[in-house]
């Protein structure tokens, strides 16, 4: 466990050499808008952003998912036919700093980063201790994951309404109409985590991976992520470190997530005493939607952290 080596120099070639591959394909995309059904084809690069699409877009915009069901979206990489699609599409919803060969195709004038629409926080500060090499977060000074908020979310609807007006003029209304809609419901789902988590015994929440800075932010939580990447196993330091503030704080659960391994999770949760519980960051898509997972994720936090609502 203590050979973990800070092998940088190899990921970040290994890294380049990916998005080599994938700026290869910077090919003319003249048809910006492509017929289906005369509908403007609209590529949304994981999960939220694909709801938020489908929930503003309506019956008036294709939408695509890049990453499939059950993918972790931070590894993805982009098949040539994936490339392709993302060039021709009327416009491709992301979140920069999330999926490296994404960052890397998208086309700035037809793209729509998420990230911009909001007020981010900065990224988590022992990201360098870790070696994040794959996870595609290290050259970010915020946190990308800023959908796990549903008042930012809401900004990101309004926004993209915006920009699917402007790339489809004839039914601008329609998108207008449905962000405003979509809005409206991330701002009923913003006050039922308001309400549901003011009055609770702990705020801290242990997470597996930190993924929930923007939930944190939001709802006044303090977020002790063990890795910064799903996909790294933390130093016995970094463990022992969170251990120790886990029983400080009287933390009753570690969380963990369906894409994780709760290995890691367990062993901390039997050296402090306490019990994992499963907390979705909605990096893919959910056995129902981001409403009905985002209130799932409510009553999970709602018991861990003994609130009354
Ligand atoms: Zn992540």
């Amino acid at each position: 466990m203590s050979g973990f080596s800070r092998s940088s120099a190899v990921g970040l070639l290994a890294a380049a050499s990916l998005l080599t591959t994938a700026a290869c394909g910077s090919g003319s995309a003249e048809t910006s808008t492509t017929a289906s059904g005369g509908k403007p084809e609209v590529v949304a690069a994981f999960y939220p952003l694909q709801w938020l699409t489908e929930q503003v877009g309506g019956s008036d915009a294709s939408v695509t998912g890049l990453t499939a069901p059950g993918v972790e979206p931070h590894d993805l990489e982009l098949s040539i036919q994936q490339v392709t699609e993302l060039k021709k599409a009327a416009l491709t919803v992301y979140i920069k700093g999330i999926q490296p060969a994404v960052d890397d195709a998208v086309d700035p004038a037809k793209s729509f980063d998420a990230a911009t629409a909001v007020t981010t926080i900065p990224a988590g500060e022992h990201a360098e201790e870790e070696g994040e090499e794959e996870h595609g977060h290290e050259e970010l000074s915020y946190d990308p994951h800023l959908w796990l908020d549903p008042s930012r979310l809401a900004t990101a609807a309004t926004e993209l309404g915006e920009r699917l007006a402007t790339a489809d003029p004839a039914h601008a209304q329609g998108y207008r109409d449905r962000a405003a809609t979509t809005a409206a419901t991330l701002g009923t789902l913003d006050q039922e985590l308001t309400q549901g988590l003011t009055t609770c015994r702990s705020r801290t929440l242990v997470t597996a991976h930190e993924a929930f800075g923007y939930l944190a932010d939001r709802y006044k939580l303090k977020q002790v992520g063990i890795t910064l990447d799903p996909e790294t196993e933390p130093s016995p330091a970094r463990l022992s470190e969170v251990a120790k503030l886990a029983k400080a704080e009287g933390v009753t659960t570690i969380f963990t997530e369906a894409l994780v391994s709760p290995k890691v999770a367990e062993v901390l949760a039997s050296q402090v005493g306490a019990k994992t519980a499963v907390l979705d960051p909605l990096e893919s898509k959910p056995s129902g939607d981001y409403l009905s997972a985002m209130r799932d994720n409510l009553k999970t936090l709602q018991t861990a952290l003994g609130c009354t609502a």
